[in-house]
């Protein structure tokens, strides 16, 4: 029973995918792990895929796989290798024309971007995370001129902003789509989409995936939110996605990096009154990319998400493609534990919290983590068929320690995701006898929590009907 609660999600790369890497980081704390589709081939995927999966057995410790669909992201094409260097006030043309060209007085960078004529004349066009900033003269729909404001070089395939615009182009492309079907055959446990604007895009996702896969149609969604429009309809997002993304990168690009703070807690504070899950992401440790040490200044945004409530905290480049994958792991480990030991002090405080709700799942979550508080609980057993349970046990944030049990495969692997908990696989229980024997037997193997030491258990009851919990039960072990 790992006593961090706040869970890490490594991103897998070119640095990372090594079988031993990849067991370095299971073993170390990766506790989802993040495949990114804006870069690799299936192949690689489909390897990364088998390799976790085997580790995981190996190593009988649960991983949740997370496929993050790349969405809309706009990119230049090609251009010449050494790149191509912008000057302040120098003219440039983006084109719809795959080519690079060089005349007299204008440059044109090829940059495949539908419904460019919606771009009016002095809005911002940001290159590569904002590195590099246009600002537009004119537009049609097939080119778009403009004047450099910030130069620097600029490279392929960098990412292309109109922070601002609404450029009206779909959630999910063709190569989402085409990634989505490649992801359901190779049994990832959990999609994040890219871009989402409106709740609607999510209801899309999940028809798509129930069209793909009817059975999967339940699994877990999370909105990654970067656009201002995602934030404006957090709320309708919130109430049909299983959870968000703080992708703090494009958000940054988009909005602007002093706003950044601010709106990641107020999606943290939502995501937590919504009972969904929440992922903070995006540069945490981006200097342990180079270097074995983080900065103080990174150090400090890993606690203060903590701090903020966040379930997750998200590795990119760091694991990706970073010299030091797995100390940026330990790092991140310590880190957390060391401001989960504190968490009482500068922890999130939600005076809303525990306002009256009119629902029996969270009142009995709710009671759960009271009843642990008053007595010698050492830890809260749930068990859960979908894992819902287990979310709205977590986000009651008790102080001991979640233990999950499920007989299903895929519940117990998204388990792993959920602050606080721990899942185990167990045989279905069906009368209460069998859910204590579980629990003692459970005990037994872990030695963590001793004879005469209270647990909690909660579920739907009558066992076995699939309802939401509705009863908690105070078992002293051994008795
Ligand atoms: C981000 O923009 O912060 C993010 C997590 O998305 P991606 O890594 O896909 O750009």
């Amino acid at each position: 029973m790992s006593p961090r609660r706040t869970k890490i999600v490594a991103t897998i790369g070119p640095g990372s995918s090594q079988r031993n890497t990849l067991k370095n980081l299971m073993e170390t704390g990766m506790d989802v792990a993040r495949i990114n589709f804006s870069h690799g081939t299936y192949e690689q995927h489909a390897a990364v895929i088998a390799m976790l999966r085997e580790l995981s057995s190996q190593l009988d410790k649960p991983i949740c796989i997370l496929q993050d669909l790349q969405g809309p992201k706009l990119r230049l094409g090609n251009l010449p290798s050494e790149g191509v260097n912008l000057e302040k006030g120098q003219l440039v043309r983006l084109s719809n024309i795959h080519m690079y060209l060089h005349t007299t007085g204008m440059l044109s960078l090829p940059a495949d971007i539908p419904n460019l004529g919606s771009i009016s004349p002095g809005s911002r066009v940001l290159i590569d995370d904002g590195r590099i900033e246009l600002e537009t003269i004119k537009s049609t729909d097939r080119y778009l001129d403009a004047k450099v404001v910030v130069g620097g070089i600029v490279t392929s395939h960098k990412g292309v902003n109109f922070p601002g615009a609404n450029l009206d182009i779909p959630c999910l492309t063709e190569k989402d789509l085409s990634d989505l079907r490649f992801g359901l055959a190779h049994n990832v446990d959990v999609i994040a989409v890219s871009f989402v604007r409106t709740a609607s895009d999510i209801v899309k996702v999940r028809q798509m995936i129930s069209d793909i896969e009817p059975q999967k149609s339940n699994m877990p969604i999370i909105a990654k939110l970067e656009r201002p429009e995602a934030i404006e309809n957090l709320n309708d997002i919130l109430t049909v996605a299983d959870g968000v993304m703080v992708a703090r990168g494009d958000l940054a690009v988009e909005t602007s990096p002093a706003s950044v703070p601010v709106v990641q807690k107020q999606i943290i504070r939502s995501a937590n009154r919504h009972a969904k899950y929440v992922i903070t992401a995006t540069q945490m440790l981006e200097s342990m990319v180079n270097n074995p040490r983080p900065t103080r200044a990174e150090a400090s945004d890993v606690a203060n998400a903590i701090f903020d409530g966040t379930d997750a905290v998200m590795l990119s480049a760091e694991t990706a493609i970073g010299k030091y994958p797995v100390e940026s792991i330990q790092m991140m480990h310590r880190i957390i534990e060391e401001a989960e030991s504190h968490f009482c002090d500068w922890g999130f405080c939600d005076t809303e919290k525990d306002q009256p709700v009119q629902d029996d799942a969270i009142s009995t979550t709710r009671a759960a983590r009271e009843l642990a508080h008053d007595r010698n609980v050492a830890a809260i057993a749930v068990f859960t068929q979908t894992g819902r349970t287990a979310v709205l046990m977590s986000k009651a944030r008790p102080e001991v320690p979640i233990l999950a049990f499920t007989p299903e495969k895929t519940t117990y692997r998204v388990l792993n995701m959920y602050w606080g908990v721990t899942p185990y696989m167990v045989p279905y229980a069906n009368t209460v006898e069998k859910m204590i024997l579980e629990v003692e037997n459970c005990i037994a193997t872990q030695r963590k929590i001793k004879k005469g030491q209270q647990v909690v258990i909660i579920s739907g009851f009558p066992v076995g009907t699939f309802r939401p919990p509705n009863f908690a039960l105070l078992h002293t072990i051994g008795q």
